[in-house]
């Protein structure tokens, strides 16, 4: 076989033994504006994501698409808890939510020293429960994703205890993104796309997370073309990153694996399937999947 087929660029040769050569790209769902936030639910066998200029939360299963939330305060990022409820970011009321086993919805965040929130884009949860999210404002630049407003803070990766208590963790970024664990939880990766407001920065940036709080960040790896914008992390540790021209795969030390090239500008991507091996991608308008020869290290 070829390392040619047209999905795919193999930049290291290790990638080589990560796709499969007969597994092809596939689109299953299109018609969106700008589509984000995936999140698998195994127990459900379905994927939820959102649509976020049209206000609503997607459901993609074996039944096909159906609308799981609408309106959905122009939600962004997914991830679930530990216990597997689903933690949502929404631009509209610039909060992070909960939506509780009985389908109400609890407030997680929606301000940090007296101010309002920005927009918060998207939310991962750590092992000790804490649900860390960042809160650049696109979702308050314009009444397309959210609604036009002053930012009262600078953009910020936060942390909130199980207890409640939200701290600022990162706050010198200029627009921090997506963001993902590494699989031992050593380190903790934030994308920043202010380049799509500024010429930079364009990167993925890795802290070290030691202290149990990110330090000592530098820069991880730099996209292109385009910017990172949502991650996850396969159980070996390589970083998938969204990028305009699709799915790059970054090894640990930093280095590019390979790509898989994907029609419209990627927007996001989790692990799902059976087992954790079926890459989902949101792309502008459309969603589409691919089986690897990986496993999502990501909760859930
Ligand atoms: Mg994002």
């Amino acid at each position: 076989m070829s390392a040619s087929a047209s999905w795919f660029e193999i930049v290291d040769p290790v990638f080589g033994h990560y796709v499969l050569f007969n597994a092809p790209l596939k689109k299953l769902a299109e018609g969106f504006d700008w589509a984000e936030g995936p999140v698998w639910f195994g127990d459900q066998q379905c994927l939820l994501f959102s649509d976020i200029p049209n206000d609503r939360i997607l459901r993609y299963g074996e039944d096909g698409l159906t609308t799981f939330r609408q309106p959905a305060n122009f939600a962004n990022g997914h991830t679930r808890d530990r216990q597997g409820r689903l933690i949502t970011c929404e631009h509209g009321t610039r909060r992070v939510t909960r939506t509780e086993w009985d389908g109400t919805i609890t407030v997680i965040a929606d301000s940090y020293q007296g101010k309002r929130l920005n927009s918060p884009n998207d939310v991962v949860v750590s092992r000790d429960g804490a649900i860390w999210f960042t809160d650049p404002h696109y979702g308050i630049v314009s009444d397309y994703e959210g609604f036009k407003a002053e930012a009262e803070l600078s953009c910020s990766v936060y942390r909130v205890d199980p207890d409640g208590t939200i701290q600022a963790v990162i706050t010198d970024m200029a627009c921090p993104n997506g963001l993902a664990f590494s699989p031992d939880e050593s380190r903790l990766y934030v994308a920043d796309t202010g380049r799509a407001f500024h010429a930079d920065p364009q990167h993925i940036l890795s802290f070290d997370m030691g202290t149990g709080r990110p330090t000592r960040g530098s820069i991880f790896h730099k996209i292109e073309p385009g910017c990172a914008d949502g991650i996850r992390v396969d159980n070996e540790g390589n970083l998938w990153s969204s990028a305009r021209d699709g799915v790059h795969c970054i090894a640990p030390d930093g280095h590019l694996m390979g790509k898989i090239f994907v029609p419209e500008v990627v927007s996001n991507l989790c692990f799902g399937g059976r087992a954790k091996h079926r890459l989902f991608i949101t792309a502008t308008t459309g969603l589409y999947s691919v089986v690897l020869n990986r496993r999502g290290a990501q909760w859930p």
